[in-house]
């Protein structure tokens, strides 16, 4: 348990108003009518990461996706990248950071996005949100947002604590037409897993979604949950029964410390574009194949599509899992792995919800 104890007002939860209904049926046709392009069609991406700043408000002691003093990239780099990645025929761009709402012209990106017929999601700590900032996410065309929250108190390793974020959820309950997603996290260095159940308890007051990431040791090994671990890790996971990370069992075998058996479909299904606008597997796997945005073809994807990942036994990128599920029954990997290392250690699991249903 916490060792203080955190008192919150009662949740006002998010009013399911005509304007939000008609929003969610829209998106989730749209959602579907990406699944069945990714069954039809193997050679685009179907989710990229897109990082517009390095810089975050935060530091997380666990963190090595953040620095103090980035710059962030030009509107017309990011709008030339966001055009690209249409070229393609990425179906989702969720957009990320360091801290993303810092990048000045952040709803100028969403909006092209959003012009190309595309998903926009974005990951966010949550600090910087008001409610005119939410008003603003809603008019680029925002459909999906993922707050991560660590703990219920802050401490040395976190600050993105309940205490702190419960007041943004409110005004998110209060202000967003999007989607909104709440991920908590149990493993190794978490000091109280049960933290993990009252986040994701809050999350379904408001009317959010709730999912459950499992994040490494310091050393980059993934152990089994301990027993007071797997009972939230199970409680929560009740929680995401409406979603589409119920069909989803690699997490629980990253729960039982077990191996994975699955192919990886990074630099093809799944992109991670930089602040370089270089594109990588995934947080975990800079430098491969690290190659420009700007001259990435079908080919590339083609390419990686075939490529065995070496890391994939023990990767807890869920996200990159469940892009890479839509083709799992067919078309083995022939290509041999380029990875020389295993996953960057220490580096958490970002459980980003491919559907945008973080
Ligand atoms: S985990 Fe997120 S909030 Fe924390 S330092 Fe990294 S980018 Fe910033
Ligand atoms: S760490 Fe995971 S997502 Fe990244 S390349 Fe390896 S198997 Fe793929």
């Amino acid at each position: 348990m916490s060792t203080q104890p955190l008192v919150l007002s009662p949740a006002r939860p998010r009013k399911v108003t005509l304007r939000r209904r008609r929003l969610a049926i829209t998106r989730r046709l749209r959602e579907l009518r990406m699944i069945a392009k990714g069954l039809f069609d193997r050679d685009h991406p179907v989710l990229a990461h897109l990082i517009p700043i390095r810089r975050c408000n935060l530091s997380c002691t666990y963190c090595n996706e953040f620095d103090d003093f980035s710059k962030p990239v030009d509107l017309s780099v990011m709008l030339d990248r966001v055009d690209h990645l249409a070229r393609l025929g990425t179906t989702i761009i969720t957009i990320s950071g360091g801290e993303p709402i810092l990048h000045p012209e952040l709803d100028d990106i969403i909006r092209r996005i959003r012009k190309h017929g595309m998903l926009a999601g974005m990951i966010t700590n949550g600090y910087l949100l008001t409610a005119e900032r939410i008003h603003r996410l809603n008019d680029a065309g925002l459909d999906h947002m993922q707050i991560s929250i660590d703990n219920v108190m802050p401490d040395e390793a976190s600050k993105k604590s309940l205490k702190v974020l419960d007041r943004k959820l409110q005004l998110l309950a209060e202000h967003a037409d999007f989607h909104v997603n709440i991920n908590s996290v149990v493993g190794s260095g978490i000091r109280s897993p049960e933290d993990a159940l009252t986040v994701s308890n809050r999350a379904i007051e408001y009317g959010f979604t709730s999912t459950v990431g499992i994040i490494h040791d310091g050393d980059g090994q993934v152990r089994p949950l301990g027993p007071r671990e797997r009972a939230v890790y199970k409680a929560i996971k009740g929680h995401e029964k409406s979603s589409y990370s119920q069909f989803n069992t690699f997490q629980d075998a990253i729960a039982d410390g077990l191996p994975n058996n699955w192919r990886c479909r990074a630099g093809a299904r799944y992109l991670y574009i930089c602040e370089d606008g270089l594109v990588h597997y995934c947080s975990q796997q800079r430098g491969y194949p690290g190659k420009p945005l700007a001259q990435y073809t079908v080919d590339d994807i083609k390419r990686e599509y075939r490529t065995e990942k070496s890391c994939s036994p023990h990767c807890t990128v869920s996200c990159v899992h469940q892009t890479s599920l839509i083709d799992s029954w067919r078309d083995s990997q022939t290509i041999k792995p380029a990875i020389d290392r295993p996953a960057v250690p220490g580096t958490p699991l970002v459980h980003i919800e491919t559907t945008t249903r973080r």
